[in-house]
């Protein structure tokens, strides 16, 4: 291609994405969960820094809010569409059948090293902005206290002042050793929880407005359970109850529990229908109802806030809370779940991130997009991709020992990190050790 024709192609894809921004735009606006009412009350507002990485900002967001059912179709759809444009390249600069299988490899360890971007480094994601009357609130929370988390408790504080939460309960599985090793202050907006499973193989949520230890609630069954905790002021909220189905909420009701997840960011898998009725009951019955993040460390944002119109959470004598009427609030935006949505992933994922966007985040996508197009023109990708193998097998490997050292302090709870994390880092430094070579043997 001559560089009159590449500068004609380049010019004519960056005047595609601000065309395509322009008629699609239609951006998200915070809703009331519990109305369907947009609020003008609240505003969300992006990291100022988006703009310096927009793509990379886009893809994380896009990632970490994608609906759960959604994960195999989007994943089989995105390993495609790689493969094919893999095989496609190769085939137009007749690649050796070794060379093309080496690119095949690199291309799909590229993007499961965008994945882990976008899982483990904590980008700060919306942040919700409201007036000082109101009070948002995290009811559900783990830290690597807990067996299945992947970060620090001073992670997820750092997440929960940055997301625009005031307060927020530390749920961790089973027990309630993280809770003292936050600091006093950041403790003046924490409140002691546990995720408790109970005999019959569902776990429920104890808030409690004082210390506890969570051993005194251990193999006690549901009707126990709920009880005792009302003895000493807790709240029992049922999370993620689709999770499980097991129990009506009339039975539930009939138990005492105080309240339902009616949103979980672990969880989007709540179909609407079930959704609805559920809220129709909390509303006849009185239970509190909460949108948690469930923040476990696998990434760093949320898109739901409980938020109250009061200044505190707990009654003046300090012994017991005191929850007025909340808002949902969510920001998201209904997304098809059709066959044809699944075969185009990735230009699917291009579509709900430009319709999005302002002006702003579209010319800086642009800048990316021809910065990047004008290294595959020109002939510099190549050197960079000569040597992106050998970094990110360096940044693998720190991660890796970064994850070790947080380890240590919870190796007798946690099983994610020595089991799933720790290996997979060090697996990705090894296999991208293994394309380095190969790549340069091959070029
Ligand atoms: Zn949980």
């Amino acid at each position: 291609m001559s560089n009159a024709a590449k500068i004609k192609v380049l010019l004519s894809l960056c005047f595609l994405i601000i065309f395509t921004s322009a008629i699609f735009h239609s951006p998200i606006e915070p809703t009331d969960l519990l109305t369907q009412m947009k609020t003008r009350d609240f505003v969300i507002e992006f990291p100022k820094w988006k703009n310096f990485i927009e793509p990379f900002y886009a893809f994380t967001f896009y990632v970490l809010t994608l609906e759960r059912a959604f994960y195999a179709p989007a994943l089989i759809s995105w390993t495609g569409w790689i493969l094919f444009l893999v095989l496609i390249y190769c085939i137009a600069k007749k690649k050796t059948i070794i060379q093309t299988l080496v690119r095949l490899f690199y291309g799909l360890l590229l993007f499961a090293s965008l994945l882990a971007w976008s899982v483990f480094v904590p980008l700060d994601g919306p942040k919700l902005i409201k007036s000082p009357r109101y009070i948002a609130v995290d009811f559900h929370s783990h830290s690597r206290y807990s067996h299945d988390n992947a970060a620090t408790e001073l992670s997820n504080y750092k997440f929960h002042i940055s997301a625009g939460y005031d307060y927020f309960f530390i749920t961790e599985h089973q027990n309630t050793n993280s809770y003292f090793h936050f600091s006093p202050t950041q403790r003046k907006r924490i409140f002691e929880g546990v995720q408790m499973q109970v005999v019959e193989g569902v776990s429920v949520l104890l808030l409690s407005p004082k210390e506890f230890d969570a051993a005194d609630y251990s193999n006690l069954s549901i009707t126990e359970i709920i009880p005792k905790a009302h003895e000493n002021n807790m709240l029992v909220i049922m999370p993620h109850w689709w999770k499980w189905r097991k129990f009506s909420f009339a039975d539930l009701k009939e138990m005492g529990i105080d309240g339902f997840e009616i949103y979980n960011c672990g969880y989007r898998n709540f179909d609407e229908k079930t959704r609805e009725s559920l809220i129709e009951f909390c509303k006849e019955n009185n239970l509190l109802m909460t949108a948690s993040t469930d923040w476990h460390g696998w990434g760093y944002m949320t898109d739901a806030w409980t938020v109250f119109n009061q200044t505190s959470i707990l009654s003046a004598d300090g012994e017991t809370f005191v929850f007025g009427e909340p808002q949902i609030i969510i920001y998201r935006q209904k997304q098809s779940g059709t066959l044809a949505r699944f075969i185009f992933e990735p230009l699917s994922a291009y579509y709900y991130y430009i319709k999005n966007v302002n002006m702003v985040d579209a010319f800086s996508f642009t800048a990316w997009f021809a910065a990047g197009l004008i290294l595959i023109f020109f002939g510099i990708a190549k050197f960079i991709f000569k040597h992106i193998p050998l970094i990110l097998s360096i940044v693998f490997t720190i991660s890796a020992f970064y994850y070790l050292a947080i380890f240590v302090a919870v190796s007798d709870v946690n099983n994610t990190l020595p089991f799933i994390v720790i290996p997979a880092l060090f697996a990705m430094a090894a296999l991208w050790i293994i394309i380095w070579r190969l790549y340069d043997k091959t070029l």
